[in-house]
């Protein structure tokens, strides 16, 4: 579980991904790109979150992304 808060100063509640096997995207420069779990923090998982597609929540744990 995670809070985020808004500039207003209202906190909501959010689900991290827990899935088995995650689809992850994450948004990088305004466009979207498919990513999946990896053992270590990649330079991009440091600046941008990724999110699941499968259950919308975010997803917290190291990522990269999938070369097209
Ligand atoms: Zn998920």
């Amino acid at each position: 579980m995670l809070l985020l808060y808004h500039p207003e100063g209202k906190a909501e509640r959010v689900d991290l991904c827990a899935c088995l096997e995650p689809q992850l995207t994450a948004l990088i420069s305004g466009q979207e790109h498919l990513a999946e779990p990896c053992e270590q923090m990649t330079p991009a998982a440091t600046v941008y979150t990724a999110s699941c597609r499968t259950c919308g929540g975010p997803y917290d744990k190291p990522w990269r992304r999938i070369r097209p």
